[in-house]
């Protein structure tokens, strides 16, 4: 079963659609917490929906939390609850094993390629250029890969392209309504993510 909800009580909602048979959290060793796979996940699996507090952008609280803050439209933005295990766990990795897509305005988290037992499962946080407000810049990254660049923030050219692409995507589908202060609801049904999504994103980052 693939999109296994933890939601059992039908009133916590968690981030993660994959039940915890499939994820654990555990420290790494220059990262802090990690979520790690503990069955391999196949490709194109939805590990998780971003779900959490609908709030004004101007509401979000101007601290180290705002990195969690996960963007709905221009008027709204998802405050996850940082208590409880979800998708705002996955470290960022300049070469991922999932990625995002964009689904009826939710931020969904699959599989890129299959995660092996025992694989840390990553996303690239896709962060805009760094320009002068980022200073000090802590976005630095640790992933540990050949091809490190050292920083979460994509380089503009790449940035404008991964817009363009991302933008073209999310327009397929319809935001559903959302209701200020409230937790963003799961969806019914969560997609299968599409071939050619995949191939443009492997494309654009050469993962
Ligand atoms: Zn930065
Ligand atoms: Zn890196």
């Amino acid at each position: 079963m693939l999109y296994e909800s933890s939601n059992k009580s039908g009133k916590v909602v968690f981030m993660f659609l994959l039940s915890d048979k499939y994820w654990e959290i555990k420290n790494t060793k220059n990262k802090g917490r990690g979520v790690f796979a503990k069955k391999d996940i196949l490709k194109g699996v939805v590990i998780g929906d971003y779900i959490g507090k609908v709030i004004h952008p101007q509401d979000a609280i101007i601290d180290e939390e705002n990195f969690y803050l996960m963007y709905y439209n221009d008027y709204a933005v998802i405050s996850p609850d940082l208590k409880k295990p979800g998708v705002h766990l996955l470290n960022h990795s300049c070469k991922p094993s999932s990625f995002l897509y964009t689904y009826k305005g939710h931020t969904l988290a699959f599989a890129l390629k299959k995660i092996s037992k025992g694989e840390e499962i990553t996303i690239p946080y896709l962060l805009s250029p760094k320009d002068d407000f980022c200073n000090p810049c802590l976005h630095i990254c640790k992933c540990g890969n050949l091809k490190c660049s050292g920083t979460m923030h994509l380089s503009k050219d790449i940035y404008e392209k991964w817009r363009k692409l991302s933008e073209k995507w999310a327009k397929k589908t319809k935001k559903e309504r959302i209701i200020f202060g409230k937790e963003l609801p799961k969806l019914k049904i969560y997609p299968q993510i599409p071939e050619e999504y995949i191939g443009e994103i492997k494309k654009l980052f050469i993962f």
